[in-house]
């Protein structure tokens, strides 16, 4: 059994949140820079070459790179020979997240949801749990805007509709959503599972690098397929028309109910800040 601290978890998160809220990941900065190399429309160049020039300049300065700093979004890989000294991980995550919130002058987001007042300091950190073998504990923080949030669905297919009824699906809310998320965005589907899940992967999906390739080659072949397709729709870095709606679009998969085809899309900004930590 492998002892962990609340202190250990709280200086790492709070670092994350501060990080991924300064330093975009270099997957992202590279897919931006081929992008606007990509572009021949003057304006989409333009947006591109400013986005990046944006995040230069958080780099640089420490200024987050959006106003929008997000909801802290967690997913937690805890091993079974690991042990938390003093304290539960959700209280040292939640702490971590509060303390990176407020040390890097980041915006606190959240806020009851009828009297819109905000709690002050970014708390409750969402936090998703999976529990895997081993005595090593892996955090992967996500701080995720408003605007591309809102514009994510969840949908329950019938299973007939298939891969066609999925593609229909995900090009249309990409173009339904169009300048509001901030393209260009990444797109994160979940397929099958059950309705909670599907939206769990579909976010989950949006873990992966950029220009990765999924190791099943039917799925890889469907993201291809609806990158090109999204971004022959036109709407262009910000939603100024261009080549460049999509830096990528990203499938997980799990078995879901005879009866069901449950489908989610999360859709993230250019501003996609996630980072990972393994203690
Ligand atoms: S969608 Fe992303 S880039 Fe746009 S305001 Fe929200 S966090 Fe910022």
């Amino acid at each position: 059994m492998r002892t962990l601290t609340k202190a250990t978890i709280v200086d790492a998160v709070s670092a994350m949140c501060i990080d991924a809220n300064q330093n975009l990941p270099a997957d992202v900065l590279a897919a931006l820079q081929q992008a606007k190399d990509r572009e021949t429309a003057p304006a989409a160049k333009e947006i591109l070459r400013q986005l990046l020039e944006n995040a230069e300049l958080a780099k640089t300065t420490g200024l987050p790179l959006c106003q929008d700093c997000g909801l802290g979004v967690f997913f937690v890989e805890l091993g079974e020979d690991v042990h938390i000294a003093d304290g539960s991980l959700r209280e040292a995550i939640n702490a971590g997240m509060v303390q990176g919130y407020k040390d890097g002058f980041l915006r606190k987001s959240t806020c009851d949801p009828f009297t819109r007042k905000n709690v002050g300091d970014n708390s409750p950190a969402i936090i998703h749990f999976d529990i895997v073998p081993g005595d090593t504990l892996k955090i992967c923080m996500m701080a995720k805007g408003g605007g591309s949030e809102n514009m994510s669905r969840v949908m329950m297919l019938t299973p007939a509709q298939g891969f066609p009824g999925i593609r229909e699906f995900v090009i249309r809310r990409v173009a339904e959503a169009g300048s509001n998320p901030c393209p260009p965005v990444l797109v994160g589907v979940g397929i099958g599972g059950n309705f909670e899940l599907a939206a769990i992967n579909s976010k989950k999906a949006l873990m992966r690098a950029v220009d990765d390739t999924h190791p099943d080659p039917a799925v890889a072949a469907m993201e291809a397929d609806l990158l090109t397709s999204i971004n022959r729709l036109g709407i262009g870095p910000m939603g100024l028309g261009g080549a460049t709606t999509c830096l990528g679009v990203k499938i997980k998969v799990a078995p879901c109910h005879l009866a069901s085809l449950p489908l989610a899309v999360n859709i993230q900004c250019h501003s996609a800040r996630h980072k990972e930590v393994i203690l």
